[in-house]
């Protein structure tokens, strides 16, 4: 048997299906492409499914490949044992509706045997047992005994996942040899023992499973085949185990080297973690993965803080990591080039996370080992919730390795109790989030720069621009790098980027490297001269000193520009019709509208502002050229340039003409042309000061939003009077006619109907002493109606008091009026609708003879008016 390296066996297995008119492709990307289920590629055919299930057309009908895997489910037995490891090649030929079993079996059997070299007596099979197709070929047409043919049940040789395309398989085993046996009696294939291990399994995909768990045949059958790169390269070197593999020993042997170590029974776990782990870390950064808290981006920082922690075991202090990484690079540089390609990038991110990891670990170790004596000295086995958190939330430690370094120490951990302070920290995070921009300006962030530093503005003439990045600032401090997530600043010596000034709203866009991007929210300038871009890590890593390409956000900009060229007209015109003492008193524009406040006495009326609007109109429709020149400050007087008064300029200016219309010293960023502006439309005026006039208007897009809105709007309110838009006013205006009929007839239809009921209440009047005293309930009067009643009916009573009650509306009132002769034996109304009121919840008084007062609870109005009775009953003498 041929001894190969692991690289040449790859190689030979992908030349040998070339050889049988297969397509070679790459590695996929371990990053799953359009498959949200897995996090991670972990088999060979996953990134191949669409073509199994038809759902995309293959390049090819027979492909093959070998696949970068990673699987993590158990991640804290890697290290512990040799068997274990979470990064692994897998080998794999595939038929989409091409070849069968026919071809695929003999063709394991010439690779094997012929091409490997690999003796037949070394190797057994297993089928499916239903499976007679596939024991013939293996017996018939390889001529294998059927001795070493071993039938199996549903369990071992048959795949299938839930419902769709499944099939029977056939498994190839070697064998290691007695001494690796267990010695039973019983040892053969399918046994739990070193001795025979399967090294290929070919999946035949002939069935479809139904909802109802039948099993319907394929119309396209599949052939779909995996074999462990590694475990096949333990065979082909007759070694135990997949860390003694040629390119694997040489990671593990620099291990070993690091840490000034030898490889025992002692140093054994670490080693083996940090030999697997790098493996799996380096694939993972190169293609594309960074370290985060969440997805695969948590799975790549646990692997690395795992390791990190290993190599502190071993004693070793400093980064290493990353430096194991280039050896990783070196051994699989031939069959994934992009290792070469991106070597200074993955060394460079692992490197940064093991920095970031380094500033904790010692700290969170110390801690840790406190908490678990504390909890051993208390004969408790459970690490609290909250402890676990305060590892993770501090000290960086991903929840698996405080629950690796508590197993040691023979504890638990309360797991629920740390997820119910994660959900609690996700929730403060968003509303500190909220704050979170407007603090960072708050800093003082160029603090220890280089003073001589300043940054070139060319976004004047363009929207994009190569530039240098000069400084990062993350969290306060100047940092070499930021990576994805990271709330940063940046400084270059050139931007395209206009700073918020001259009440101009900054750019916003991208500024990318070659490794990372930023998206750009904010920008200022400081006093001297430096742009800073403030903005968010949204992919990789971004490096001090490198090149970057910044380029603004071009449809804002030019938003912008529309409303800042119109608010030149805009001042010019309202000169023109109010008068030469407008003056600028602060204005703001950004993309979405024009606010510009002036210097005026009173409000303006309709008719002037539309002749202001028409002006501005005017000068867009006539396209005005915007000339924009640097002069001495003298010129652009002479030139009779506006500028703000009280503010200072230095000895050359920035001039804005647009046409002879306007002229303006100004810093923004302008239209080339008026008629880029499209239209204004002024929303409003209003005062903000005394003697400042605020006007708010619209340009372009958003001038003609508006409109298109106010369309809207009237078609709305001419479908609910039902009538055409054209007709809504005059529909309008006949509505509020008949309304205003209506309510007269309202008025009018309640006066019959209270002066006929007033016989009744007066034939009920009683006779107190000789005085008439009528009380009485309307309850459909409002006040103003019910004192007009009482006056009614105090006129036709002659001598006597009257007492009116109504609920109306919402409202209890009473009223009481007294003719003088009754005010002159006693009567008092004052009184008298007092005592009702308190009787009714409320309160209220007045003169002798007229009076009223309101009331809360109209269920007692009846009582109410009883104890007015009794009040006057009492008051006349
Ligand atoms: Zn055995
Ligand atoms: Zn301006």
């Amino acid at each position: 048997m041929k001894k190969l390296g692991l690289n040449e066996i790859r190689e030979r297995f992908l030349k040998f299906f070339e050889s049988k008119e297969h397509l070679r492709l790459p590695s996929f990307s371990l990053v799953p492409h359009n498959d949200p289920s897995i996090l991670l590629i972990n088999a060979g055919m996953t990134p191949l499914k669409p073509y199994f299930t038809g759902l995309e057309k293959p390049p090819a009908y027979r492909v093959t490949t070998c696949q970068k895997c990673i699987r993590t489910p158990d991640i804290e037995n890697v290290g512990k044992t040799a068997r274990h490891g979470t990064f692994f090649e897998m080998l794999g030929n595939f038929s989409f509706g091409d070849y069968f079993k026919k071809e695929a079996i003999p063709w394991a059997w010439e690779f094997f045997t012929e091409d490997l070299e690999i003796p037949a007596d070394k190797l057994y099979v297993s089928v499916y047992e239903e499976d007679d197709e596939a024991f013939d070929i293996w017996n018939k047409d390889v001529g294998l005994a059927p001795e070493r043919i071993f039938r199996m049940g549903k369990e071992d040789n048959f795949w299938e996942h839930g419902t769709g395309p499944c099939g029977p398989c056939s498994e190839i085993y070697f064998d290691r040899g007695e001494e690796n046996g267990c010695g039973s009696p019983d040892c053969t294939v399918g046994c739990e023992c070193d001795r025979f291990i399967e090294v290929w399994n070919l999946v035949f995909t002939q069935f479809n499973k139904e909802e109802d768990g039948t099993y319907s045949k394929l119309e396209k059958k599949n052939i779909d085949t995996g074999m462990g790169l590694e475990r096949l390269a333990v065979v082909m070197q007759g070694v135990n185990n997949l860390f003694e593999v040629d390119t694997i020993r040489n990671i593990l042997n620099y291990v070993c080297e690091k840490a000034g170590l030898q490889y025992d029974e002692q140093t054994g776990v670490s080693i083996r973690v940090i030999t697997d782990h790098i493996r799996s870390t380096t694939m993972m950064v190169s293609d594309g993965i960074l370290p985060s808290n969440e997805g695969r981006g948590y799975v790549l920082r646990r692997l690395l803080r795992r390791a990190a922690r290993h190599g502190r075991l071993l004693g070793i202090k400093d980064a290493f990591l990353y430096d194991v990484a280039k050896v990783v690079i070196n051994e699989s540089r031939d069959a994934y080039p992009e290792l070469e390609e991106k070597a200074d990038y993955i060394c460079k991110v692992i490197k940064i996370e093991e920095d970031r990891f380094a500033a904790t670990i010692d700290q969170g170790l110390t801690i840790l080992n406190d908490f678990i004596a504390q909890i051993k000295a208390s004969n408790g086995s459970e690490l609290p919730g909250d402890m676990v958190f305060k590892l993770h939330d501090t000290y960086g430690f991903p929840l698996d390795l405080t629950r690796e370094i508590a197993g040691e120490e023979g504890l638990t951990i309360d797991e629920d109790g740390f997820k119910a302070e994660m959900g609690e920290q996700k929730r403060m995070a968003r509303e500190a989030l909220k704050s979170k921009v407007s603090s960072a300006w708050g800093q003082d962030l160029t603090a220890g720069l280089d003073k001589s530093l300043k940054t070139v503005f060319t976004g004047y003439d363009s929207y994009e621009d190569e530039a240098e990045l000069s400084y990062i600032i993350l969290d306060g401090s100047h940092v070499d790098n930021a990576q994805q997530g990271d709330e940063v600043t940046l400084i270059l010596d050139k931007t395209p980027f206009y700073a918020e000034s001259g009440g101009q709203v900054a750019d916003t866009g991208f500024i990318r490297t070659k490794t990372g991007s930023v998206r750009v929210k904010d920008c200022r300038k400081t006093a001297e001269g430096l742009f800073l871009h403030l903005g968010t890590v949204e992919e990789g890593i971004v490096e001090k000193g490198t090149a970057v390409r910044a380029s603004i956000d071009v449809e804002r900009r030019l938003a912008t520009a529309r409303n800042h060229t119109t608010t030149h007209l805009l001042q010019r015109a309202l000169r023109n019709v109010l008068g030469e003492h407008v003056t600028q008193a602060g204005s703001y524009v950004d993309s979405e509208r024009i606010r510009f406040d002036f210097h005026h006495f009173s409000p303006m009326t309709r008719d002037e502002l539309r002749q202001v609007e028409g002006e501005v109109n005017r000068k867009i429709l006539e396209n005005l050229t915007v000339d924009i020149r640097e002069m001495p400050v003298d010129e652009a007087k002479k030139e009779g340039a506006m500028a703000l008064f009280g503010e200072k300029y230095g000895n050359i200016v920035r001039v804005v003409k647009a046409g002879s219309y306007s002229t303006e010293l100004c810093g923004g960023t302008h239209l080339k042309q008026t008629a880029q502006a499209g239209l204004i439309k002024i929303l409003g005026e209003s005062g903000v000061a005394a003697g400042v006039r605020r006007i708010e208007a619209l340009t372009g897009q958003n001038a003609i939003d508006y409109y298109c809105q106010k369309e809207d709007q009237l078609n709305e309110v001419a479908g609910v009077l039902k009538t055409a838009p054209q007709d809504t006013l005059r529909k309008a205006e006949a509505i509020s006619a008949d309304l205003k009929a209506a309510l007269k007839e309202i008025e009018q239809l309640k006066d019959k109907l209270v002066s006929g009921s007033f016989d009744e209440v007066l034939e009920k009047a009683e006779d107190v002493k000789g005085l008439k005293v009528v009380i009485a309930r309307f309850d459909q009067l409002g006040m103003e109606e019910l004192r007009n009643t009482c006056e009614t009916l105090r006129s036709k009573i002659g001598s006597g008091v009257v007492v009116l009650a109504s609920a109306f509306g919402g409202k209890v009132s009473f009223v009481a009026m007294a003719t003088k002769d009754a005010v002159e034996r006693g009567a008092h109304c004052g009184s008298i609708v007092k005592e009702a009121a308190k009787a009714a919840g409320g309160g209220g008084g007045g003169r002798p003879d007229m009076a009223q007062a309101g009331g809360k609870d109209a269920s007692l109005i009846d009582k109410a008016l009883k104890s007015a009775l009794d009040a006057v009953k009492a008051q006349i003498k």
